[in-house]
């Protein structure tokens, strides 16, 4: 999607401040809009993915009355609305600003944060990490060398249970038992102490230092990890994370409901921003297509299900992604979310992360170990992917036999 990037005019460029990386930042936000083949994509960052219930109406309004009448949320807890007429982008930031959701222009592209969905509901972390959110955000937003990092630039906030930590942030922060927090710069082994006051305020240093760094030397790059030498490995090892991961249904706490890769009409939407109205009046987005509403009973488990959402822990849908692919992407050779939907509904229980894409970009792939499922016009071809991102195995395979490939896939890494 990201080589597609019209022309546009940046409303968000950064000042003359920001470093040279030789190339354009083509990431969509809120107000440079990207034009995909089915109309305009805005990207609205949501830090922590956290939104009142009143923020989520206006989302659903927003892509109701300006675009296709469906929301996605992204591989960041982030929203994207579609088809919206390439000169929406005033309505479309006027509505936002009211929301609360547009906080500052120069910076919309840059709030990337994300932080354990249930942090504070379970009693299974160390510290209320959507504070931190809130804290890292005015922080952000208040840095005038913050607007020149890139749109991809990711802050990961962990309570201590090891879910977003895993997700490759460029700055992570992850709390540990009596009070502590470590500070992890890109993929470092090691970590630093940091006090906890001054954690957040250290988190958004580093990403300062890494611009001060890129500026003075005339370097071109996009994340801290291709840095080594601003990569201050700190002297702890990093903790044994429990690497927990929510499954749909009910929580200690509230509720969590699975979107189908990530999208959903404008009418489910609201469904979801009236339960929270009717519990916390609170939603949090998670990195892996899920919301969790925070004080809902199990009660309105069997409403959000008709409605469409995913409620069964266990299925073969959990870490499962999929590119736009066809109609939306007219790079794709195959219509990867039909396809991936047909064979997610076929298979029983599920295994490592697995993400379709229409092409060799991959966009929104997972981290970590993963099985690849590339669109090759005569079928697919299935990867199993190690964790230091190298290619294992593959077998390539028709759209019949797609199915069965990906569940083995799955099941024996
Ligand atoms: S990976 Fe999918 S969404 Fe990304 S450019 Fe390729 S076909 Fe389009």
């Amino acid at each position: 999607m990201l080589a597609a990037m019209p022309p546009t005019p940046d409303a968000t460029a950064p000042g003359p401040g920001a470093p040279d990386r030789g190339r354009s930042d083509a990431c969509p936000g809120a107000l440079r809009l990207h034009t995909a083949d089915d109309g305009a994509l805005a990207r609205i960052r949501i830090p922590g993915g956290l939104l009142t219930d009143r923020q989520a109406m206006a989302l659903a309004d927003a892509a109701g009355e300006l675009g296709d009448g469906h929301l996605e949320t992204t591989s960041r807890g982030n929203v994207q609305l579609r088809g919206l007429p390439s000169g929406s982008g005033l309505d479309l930031g006027r509505r936002l600003r009211a929301a609360g959701l547009l906080p500052s222009d120069s910076h919309e592209r840059v709030r990337n944060i994300v932080a354990s969905p249930a942090a504070g509901l379970d009693g299974q972390g160390h510290a209320d990490v959507q504070a931190w959110v809130r804290e890292l955000d005015r922080l952000l937003c208040a840095s005038e060398a913050a607007a020149g990092l890139s749109g991809k630039f990711l802050f990961a906030l962990d309570d201590g249970r090891g879910d977003v930590a895993a997700l490759d942030a460029d700055v992570t922060l992850i709390a540990t038992a009596g009070g502590g927090v470590l500070l992890r710069l890109g993929r470092a082994a090691t970590a630093r102490r940091v006090p906890a006051d001054q954690a957040v305020r250290q988190a958004l240093g580093a990403a300062e230092e890494f611009l001060r760094a890129l500026r003075a030397g005339g370097g071109r790059a996009w994340h801290l990890r291709e840095v080594p030498e601003l990569l201050d490995p700190g002297a702890e090892p990093l903790p044994a994370l429990p690497g927990t991961t929510l499954a749909p249904g009910a929580l200690a706490g509230g509720l969590l409901v699975g979107l189908r890769f990530g999208r959903v009409s404008a009418v489910q939407w609201r469904t979801l921003a009236e339960v929270a109205a009717d519990a916390a009046g609170e939603l949090r987005l998670t990195p892996w297509r899920g919301v969790v509403l925070p004080g809902a009973p199990a009660a309105r488990l069997p409403e959000l299900a008709r409605a469409g959402f995913r409620t069964d822990p266990g299925t073969a849908w959990e870490r499962a992604g999929a590119c736009t692919g066809l109609p939306g992407c007219a790079k794709s050779v195959a219509d990867v979310r039909t396809d991936a939907a047909r064979a997610l509904d076929a298979a029983v229980g599920g295994g490592l992360p697995v993400h379709w894409s229409g092409c060799e970009r991959r966009c929104g792939h997972p981290a970590g170990r993963w099985v690849d499922v590339l669109a090759t016009g005569q079928g697919y071809r299935v990867t199993r992917m190690a964790v230091d991102g190298t290619a294992g195995p593959s077998v390539d395979v028709t759209t019949e036999q797609m199915a069965e490939a990906v569940a083995e896939a799955r099941r024996t890494m």
